[in-house]
């Protein structure tokens, strides 16, 4: 009975509104995970699950209905596309409730379930960063796999490389959808949820996505103008928040803004910018559009991805008729984006002369307000990122929960895991953008007319200002909005 009566005491602790507390974890393994970034995992037995899980079967379609007293669970109401009409055990439908609350408490981007030879690992993506969880041993780990396979109508009875399914959850009268992708390989199993929910409303200008207020009321009065202004981000890593948040900076209340895109590149709408579309597999692209946009005279034209030359030198005509153009691009780095441009062989001239500035942005996880401590930097880190002595009086980093002294005795007294409650002693919570410039000066038109290379207009860019994502992330550590070491993972990853 131990897996059940584990999985019950286990519900008390993680349940809302605290975050998950792991059963077996002691107060120094608690504070020591606290200054790493993963949690440690948790064996838990279960060797007899099998025969524990078959107690009760109750056929699905009738509590996800809504018979919830019946369950031991969190209120987690799983709700597949369509009824599903063979029975479930509830204790095991309880532990898939009590998975997905710790999912959906975390704000998790996503859950992946690994299922080997040593058991079923569970790990959750949160703020970007996969944190590992709990383990299950083999059987108990097939169980729960199988009846999630069930759940979001994938068969569990087929072995093939990939499958793909969906599912809806409830938890605590908000909607959730899980897009759940089985895959096979040799020795493991994997089934992935991408969860997506209401955690938190997308920020709709620069400043809310991070950027810090200085450098946002330069670029909003530098777009006041008819200009040529460039968002851009490595390619699946916040290329459409910083796209939607750039066009979102431009007074488009006041002003008339378009966005063209593809018509199957399913983005989310920006509030008071109108769509007109393309359609890339037809061979289309912004270029066969923009004619008829720029017909409808309007002040703001965007692009949200600029694939080719065309595009771009109908772009550049614009801001002579007085409108303000922004185009996407994926690119590692503000200087990069605008050597992508170039490779798709525009009219270079026109471009060189036209573009204004450029947007590149970064996402880092933000640090946890309750927990994080202030430290004086080590000289030899200020060295290596060529910081000057003194210029940064403090860093900040994941600490232990503060709490007064005697509740911190009551608590080891009693070994109860001390464990911050508003991050779950991972230190960060939330993200938040990281951002550079590029404001096109003389010196880099005339630089760029006679190379492309990164580097050395990375250079002339820098001595007339420029401050790159480095530099912006050292400002943002030492703000205390996130830790140095997280500016380093975030950029050495790129
Ligand atoms: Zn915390």
């Amino acid at each position: 009975m131990l897996l059940l009566q584990q999985t019950r005491s286990n519900c008390h602790i993680i349940y809302p509104p605290q975050w998950p507390t792991h059963p077996g974890r002691d107060n120094k393994t608690d504070l020591a995970i606290n200054k790493l970034i993963d949690l440690q995992e948790t064996q838990r037995p279960g060797s007899h699950a099998r025969s524990q899980f078959s107690i009760k079967g109750v056929p699905l379609g009738i509590f996800t209905k809504g018979k919830q007293s019946e369950l031991t669970g969190p209120p987690v109401q799983f709700i597949p596309i369509k009824p599903i009409g063979q029975p479930m055990d509830l204790e095991l439908y309880a532990q898939m409730q009590i998975l997905m609350a710790n999912a959906i408490n975390a704000k998790a981007g996503a859950m992946l379930l690994t299922l080997s030879g040593q058991g079923l690992r569970v790990q959750l993506q949160i703020d970007g960063v996969l944190h590992d969880r709990e383990v299950f041993d083999p059987n108990a780990g097939t169980l729960l796999i199988n009846a999630f396979k069930m759940l979001s109508w994938i068969d569990y009875t087929k072995r093939i490389a990939q499958q793909h399914g969906s599912l809806k959850v409830k938890f605590k009268s908000e909607k959730y959808s899980c897009e759940v992708a089985n895959q096979l390989t040799q020795g493991q199993e994997r089934l992935l949820f991408k969860i997506s929910g209401k955690y938190t409303t997308p920020p709709e200008r620069l400043d809310e996505a991070g950027m810090n207020p200085y450098t946002f009321t330069r670029l909003k009065e530098f777009m006041f103008d008819p200009v040529f202004v460039i968002a851009s981000a490595p390619p699946k890593s916040g290329l459409t928040t910083t796209f939607n948040c750039t066009v979102g900076s431009v007074d488009r209340y006041l002003r008339n803004a378009v966005v063209i895109e593809d018509v199957s590149s399913n983005e989310p709408p920006i509030a008071n910018v109108s769509v007109t579309t393309y359609d890339a597999k037809a061979g289309q692209s912004p270029k066969d559009v923009l004619p008829g946009v720029v017909r409808t005279y309007p002040d703001v034209i965007t692009v949200r991805n600029m694939t080719d030359g065309a595009t771009v030198d109908i772009l550049c005509a614009q801001p002579a008729q007085d409108r303000i153009v922004i185009g996407g691009i994926a690119a590692k780095d503000a200087v990069e984006a605008l050597v992508r441009v170039l490779a798709m062989e525009p009219d270079t001239d026109k471009f060189i002369a036209t573009i204004g500035a450029v947007v590149n942005s970064r996402i880092v996880r933000k640090l946890c307000s309750e927990c994080k401590d202030a430290y004086p930097p080590e000289p030899q880190l200020m060295q290596q990122l060529g910081i000057p002595r003194g210029r940064v009086a403090s860093f900040y980093r994941p600490g232990p929960p503060k709490l007064p002294a005697e509740i911190r005795q009551r608590m080891i007294d009693q070994q109860v895991p001390i464990v911050c409650n508003a991050c779950g002693g991972i230190g960060y919570r939330g993200r938040t953008g990281l951002y550079e410039v590029l404001m096109v000066t003389d010196e880099l038109r005339k630089a760029m007319k006679k190379t492309t290379k990164v580097d050395e207009l990375r250079k002339v860019a820098q001595k007339a200002g420029f401050r790159p994502f480095l530099e912006e992330g050292v400002m943002l550590a030492a703000r205390g909005i996130t830790s140095i070491q997280e500016v380093i993972r975030v950029l050495k990853s790129s």
